[in-house]
């Protein structure tokens, strides 16, 4: 298999088959990410991806799932995608569901009848790294699109019938603007139809324009206590009818699962429970040894 450079593979979805098509990231400005720092964007040679096709029909010829690596292999456009997408088949018969990882600004290139026919060559779920669904933090963290951009990207994928992940970045907004963050990120997705929310806490990795600026007193982190009301207030917001899962390590509440609508009042609990009496210095260990997003 050809893996060059840094790769992620969600560990929520099926980790193996695993098929490289891009590597790097077409943006690779965001403020709190190192994950590709210094990795140059290209699509993988197709003839790269016909060979690793090739030893996959021979080792898994019975895959029902693959996972498109690496950062953000949705921002290719519909004519260079299919082709792959239509390769998998012809490779993997029992392909069922393709997912991958993408951008807000990755569907904006495709209309919704190109979706419908990535649906229909099986590109079923997509996680975006929404981040924030408020302008100023958006701005400010350099993702490089706004709310209305979610929104009307989102509505595309709702309408194509494909599944989508969206996430929260608990913490990116800083103190300044924590509030804002967590009730607009809340509107923003509630008129959405994400399948699952996910929410990861901000770590300041070396490296970071994040970190830069936090050192030079013009971004103010917040503290585990304040990440965890931040989680609380987005979290009773949000109404929609989805999987929810997080990152925070609360003692002995297993925040992740279907369901968040049926479990709200107990995440909502336990993140109140967890701000009155948890190990908030625990939290902080595990996050300062945390090596990458
Ligand atoms: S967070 Fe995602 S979009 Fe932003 S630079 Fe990192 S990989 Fe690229």
């Amino acid at each position: 298999m050809h893996f060059t450079e840094t790769v992620y593979r969600s560990p929520y979805w099926p980790t193996y088959p695993l098929l490289q098509v891009t590597q790097g990231c077409t943006h690779n400005k965001c403020k709190f990410c190192t994950m590709y720092t210094g990795v140059s964007f290209r699509m993988q040679p197709m003839e790269w991806i016909k060979e690793d096709l090739q030893e996959l029909s021979e080792t898994v010829p019975e895959a029902r799932t693959i996972q498109l690596l690496s950062a953000n292999p949705l921002c290719m456009s519909y004519d260079k995608l299919a082709p792959i997408l239509e390769m998998i088949r012809q490779y993997l018969p029992k392909i069922e569901f393709i997912y991958t990882v993408g951008r807000i600004t990755d569907v904006k290139n495709k209309t919704v009848n190109q979706l419908c026919s990535l649906r229909d060559l099986g590109m079923s779920e997509i996680s975006l790294g929404v981040e924030s669904g408020d302008d100023w933090t958006l701005k400010r963290i350099n993702k490089g699109y706004h709310a209305a951009d979610i929104l009307e990207q989102c509505h595309k994928l709702d309408e194509a019938g494909i599944a989508y992940w969206m996430t929260f970045l608990n913490g990116v907004a800083g103190k300044e603007h924590s509030h804002d963050h967590a009730v607009n990120s809340a509107r923003i997705f509630n008129q959405c139809h994400p399948m699952v929310v996910g929410t990861g806490g901000l770590t300041l990795f070396p490296g970071t324009p994040l970190l830069e600026e936090a050192e030079r007193g013009e971004f103010t982190p917040l503290s585990e206590k304040e990440m965890l009301e931040e989680l609380k207030t987005f979290a009773e917001i949000l109404d929609r009818d989805c999987g929810f899962i997080t990152h925070h390590t609360i003692s002995g509440v297993n925040l992740t699962g279907p369901d968040f609508l049926g479990r709200k009042e107990k995440i909502i609990a336990a993140l109140d429970h967890e701000i009155k009496h948890g190990n908030l210095d625990r939290m902080a260990a595990i996050r300062r040894n945390k090596q990458t997003l």
